[in-house]
């Protein structure tokens, strides 16, 4: 038997002690780990999939270290790399039995990977470079990974440009909603920066960072060294800014470092979920100055760059998936990106567990998790039928008849108005629901429209059916 198998087999049990990670969720990491190396630095073990050499990386490095001394009576440095095995194949060999509870487990054990510690070892990485024998998080977050589209990619070009040449805009202020790409921009700068400019001081820090960092100078009366921090930076990037807001005694320091850095013509990069002129309360000098720069947004993803977006993230994680089931999940999630970046997860989790084919009753299943809000299409079709048949008492086969009382007619125009509100469906395709072209669909809605403002109630019952459709 391979010498280093067997040290691999000998370890499992002790990193099963030393973990109060659940069996299941352990396996679902470790599965496929290898020892690929050994001498008496250095031990590297490979794993073919990103995500498992990431978690394994930032959660399990310091028991599989410790638990490998144990075995071999010697401590080593531990390296986990990318094996280049083939991506896992779905639909190979014997499908294993996925018990709910071991997706549950391992739906979890991805979870906790999610969680905000992430940021955390990022700032720290920043600041001392990546932690030896640990994986880089922060080498995930480049331009060349951040994938380009017509809604991103003015962001994507004025952060590129500032990164090559500091102080081209200044200050650079990004603003969007959550999940479109802002922080990886800013880490993208960064990651460019080290590499071209490395001896650039650069300050990344979330602004509620910011804010407990200065709370605990005041605190401790020590206020010179948190000046220091900032106003000796050569590029001060600030992360969701908004959180400036109301903040009195914070916004008067900001003032200060950001006059500082400008006047001294460092880069100043801020990155928020609004534009200035919503961050509110915020004292004028400062919104003047935030508007003073270049201002850039991220506007939600097109339907075509999240289907890149989708293909990409799913290759990476050696998730095999139809074009027919990217396709799907581009028409479901809609606005954000790290929506589509957790199915993904979850599916490669799920799927590669049961060995089993990415279905739409997957991908349902998955997206029910993450956007409990977020309803498939027909479902919802099929619950603005229920809700309005049962609202005007007329049957769903009625309003999808060729009747035209004025009862049926009422009800299939508010039908139709609920569908083309509530659901991404064209005209045409809500037309075919009922039997009808997209004509028949222009004159209900502006029915409805006209009923609305005219009709005591009408309205209110419309919204009350809408809300009780949405949950
Ligand atoms: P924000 O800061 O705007 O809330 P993030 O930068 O945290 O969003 O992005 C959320 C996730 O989506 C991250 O994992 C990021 O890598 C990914 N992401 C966002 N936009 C893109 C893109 N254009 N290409 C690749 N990944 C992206
Ligand atoms: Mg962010």
């Amino acid at each position: 038997m391979d010498d280093l198998l067997t040290i691999l087999n000998t370890m499992m049990p002790i990193i099963e002690q030393k973990t109060n990670a659940a069996p299941s969720s352990l396996r679902l990491w470790f599965d496929d780990l290898a020892l690929t190396s050994l001498d008496a630095e250095r031990a590297v073990f490979s794993t073919p999939s990103p995500i498992r050499r990431q978690i394994l990386s930032t959660k399990h490095l310091d028991n599989i270290k410790s638990a490998l001394a144990e075995v071999i009576g010697f401590e080593v440095e531990v390296e986990i790399i990318l094996s280049e095995a083939p991506a896992p194949k779905v639909n190979e060999g014997e499908p294993k039995t996925a018990t709910p509870e071991l997706i549950e487990e391992r739906l979890r054990a991805i979870e906790e990977a999610e969680e905000k510690e992430d940021t955390e070892t990022i700032m720290k990485e920043i600041i001392n470079g990546p932690t030896p024998g640990k994986k880089s998080l922060l080498d995930e977050y480049t331009f060349e990974n951040f994938v380009e589209g017509e809604s991103n990619k003015f962001a994507r070009a004025v952060c590129y440009a500032v990164a090559k040449e500091p102080t081209t805009y200044n200050p650079l202020f990004i603003y969007g909603q959550s999940g479109l790409g802002k922080t990886h921009l800013l880490y993208a700068v960064i990651n460019y920066m080290k590499k071209n400019h490395p001896h650039l001081k650069i300050v990344y820090k979330k602004c509620e960072t910011f804010l407990d960092e200065l709370v605990r100078a005041l605190n401790d009366g020590d206020t010179a060294s948190f000046k220091e921090r900032y106003r000796t930076a050569d590029v001060l990037l600030i992360d969701d800014i908004q959180f400036l807001a109301g903040k009195e005694q914070t916004q008067e320091e900001f003032f200060h470092t950001f006059s500082a850095l400008y006047e001294a013509d460092k880069q100043i990069i801020l990155a928020s979920d609004r534009p200035p002129r919503e961050i509110k309360p915020l004292e004028d000098r400062l919104r003047t100055r935030f508007e003073g720069g270049l201002l850039s947004d991220v506007q939600p993803p097109s339907y075509e760059l999240r289907v890149a977006i989708i293909k990409k993230k799913a290759e990476y994680m050696g998730l095999a998936i139809s074009d027919e089931m990217v396709e799907y999940i581009a028409e479901r999630l809609r606005s954000n990106i790290r929506q589509i970046e957790g199915v993904i997860k979850r599916l490669y989790a799920v799927c590669s567990l049961t060995s089993t084919e990415v279905t739409r009753e997957r991908i349902d299943e998955v997206i029910s998790i993450i956007d409990p809000g977020n309803i498939p299409t027909d479902t919802m079709v099929e619950r603005i039928l229920n809700a309005v048949s049962k609202t005007y008492g007329v049957s769903v086969e009625d309003m999808k008849s060729k009747r035209k009382t004025e009862d049926v007619a009422n009800a299939r125009h508010i039908a139709i108005h609920i569908i083309k509100y509530i659901t991404p469906l064209t005209l045409k395709e809500i037309g075919a629901i009922f039997g009808r072209d997209h004509a028949t669909v222009i004159f209900a809605l502006n029915k409805v429209d006209r009923n609305m403002s005219t009709i005591n109630n009408y309205a209110n019952e419309v919204n009350r059916i809408m809300k009780e459709v949405k949950g």
